[in-house]
């Protein structure tokens, strides 16, 4: 019989798996950002793609510090969130509410990674792999602050576009609410998360 598998052993499978989910992005966050209708949010899009190609890099650079080949392992829980985001783009909303719902699919995905990374830096330290641990660090926080950036958006008018949104359906293209109100932080409450911590917790019991 084999030996059994070890935390290391985990440790690169985890980074295997999350080298396939930075891969799996740089596929679906173009679509994402083709269907926004606010130019924020696309912007928001474009430039967390150009930090997840960096990430896969980074990502390279942790194999490398580990005497590892680069290897990615099909991530099944990020094609599960990204086959979801795909759902919302066919299913026929509105603009606002459709940018509504790609914030809240963009943050199910930072959210998982942010899981993901969180551990991925935990076992590196605990290890002894600092190199590793730095540079996963380095990309936890890109999605701390991808994630919060949505959060912003969601809660600086987008949301509430989506709530008064009646059937406004004509072919303006690039409508923007032209004075967004910077106050009411509580739009709606699905759209928040961004108070997470990598302990394990749960994600949405920041405020009550
Ligand atoms: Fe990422
Ligand atoms: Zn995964
Ligand atoms: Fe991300």
């Amino acid at each position: 019989m084999a030996d059994t598998k070890t935390l290391h052993d985990a440790f690169i499978d985890e980074l295997r798996d999350a080298y396939d989910a930075e891969k799996q992005l740089v596929k679906a966050l173009p679509k994402m950002a083709r269907a926004a209708s606010s130019d924020e949010l696309r912007d928001a899009f474009v430039s967390h793609l150009e930090e997840t190609r960096g990430q896969l890099e980074r990502l390279e650079q942790v194999f490398a510090s580990l005497d590892e080949k680069v290897r990615g392992k099909h991530c099944d829980g990020m094609a599960g969130i990204l086959e979801e985001g795909k759902s919302i783009m066919e299913g026929g909303f509105d603009d606002a509410t459709m940018d509504a719902c790609l914030i809240a699919a963009g943050q199910r995905a930072e959210h998982y990674e942010m899981a993901a990374y969180g551990t991925l830096v935990a076992w590196a330290n605990v290890m002894g792999h600092t190199e590793a641990a730095r540079l996963l660090e380095g990309i936890l926080n890109q999605e701390k602050a991808a994630d919060e950036a949505l959060s912003a958006l969601a809660e600086s008018g987008i949301n509430e576009a989506a709530a008064g949104g009646d059937d406004e359906d004509d072919e303006d293209d690039d409508e923007e609410p032209p004075t967004p109100k910077p106050a009411k932080p509580s739009a709606t409450k699905s759209a928040r998360g961004s108070k997470t911590t990598q302990s394990g917790g749960s994600s949405q019991k920041s405020k009550k």
